[in-house]
């Protein structure tokens, strides 16, 4: 079944079948490491397939990022990442994420399935900032903070001319408005918001597209405890 609704599904988001054997694999990774560690709520395969995978997939809808540097900031799992670099294997690509288990089991992945060009990182993304700033082609993230503390972990990655791509859910105007600021004051605005559907679902998202259009100012990104006690 499974593999059904990636055939039907997977060229919707720009991808090829032909990396169906590598997603299935990954899926059984996952599901396996799942009994021993928090990994993932979503625990059926066909649904792994749609609100895991093709969700990750449906990034590509808001940037072509063939041959580019892209962060994942807060990949847990690896998520949008590596069904990214799964199905578009020139993307370059940093998986970050604050819990060192994750981490480990994103490194037995990546081994797992021969994925090159990835490096996995422990860390929090407002320290990594420091040594990695306007390094990254792109930004990733699903389901890590509120975007007003969200741009401010994850722009001052972004080269200008960079994009970053925030990953949310359709009630998000309220969140949306509340950013602005932030966004502006990190050198970024708004390019578009993009709602879609997940292939073979009715599960409709939204892909905020967030240009660079100048350099962060060197104040930012703040502590966390700052981010989170005075959001911009
Ligand atoms: N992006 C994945 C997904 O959509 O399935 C994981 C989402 S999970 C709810 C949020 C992840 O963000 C966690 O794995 C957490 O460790 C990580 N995280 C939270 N704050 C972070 C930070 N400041 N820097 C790096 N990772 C962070």
């Amino acid at each position: 079944m499974t593999a059904a609704i990636l055939t039907e599904g997977l060229p919707q988001v720009g991808a090829e079948v032909s990396c169906i054997p590598a997603l299935k694999q990954f899926s059984r990774l996952l599901l396996e490491k799942n009994q021993v560690m928090n990994l993932t709520a979503i625990t059926d395969p066909d649904q792994v397939a749609t609100l895991h995978f093709l969700d990750s997939l449906a990034v590509w809808q808001g940037a072509d990022l063939s041959g580019k540097d892209v962060i994942d900031v807060g990949t847990g799992a690896g998520f949008p990442g590596v069904p990214l670099k799964i199905a578009h294997p020139d993307v370059r690509l940093t998986l970050l994420d604050s819990l060192n288990k994750r981490v480990d089991f994103l490194r037995e992945v990546c081994e797992a399935l021969s994925l090159t060009d990835v490096a996995c990182v422990h860390g929090r993304a407002e320290e990594f900032a420091a040594g990695h700033r306007e390094r990254y082609d792109a930004a990733v993230s699903r389901a890590v903070a509120n975007l007003r503390l969200l741009a401010e972990l994850c722009l001052p990655l972004v080269k200008v001319g960079g994009v970053f791509l925030a990953m949310k859910s359709t009630d998000c105007e309220e969140e949306l408005a509340e950013a602005k600021n932030a966004i502006k004051l990190l050198g970024g605005k708004t390019e578009r918001v993009v709602d879609y559907t997940i292939p073979t679902t009715d599960v409709v998202h939204r892909l905020v597209v967030i240009r660079k259009l100048s350099p962060t100012p060197a104040k930012y990104p703040r502590r966390f405890a700052q981010i989170k006690k005075q959001p911009l």
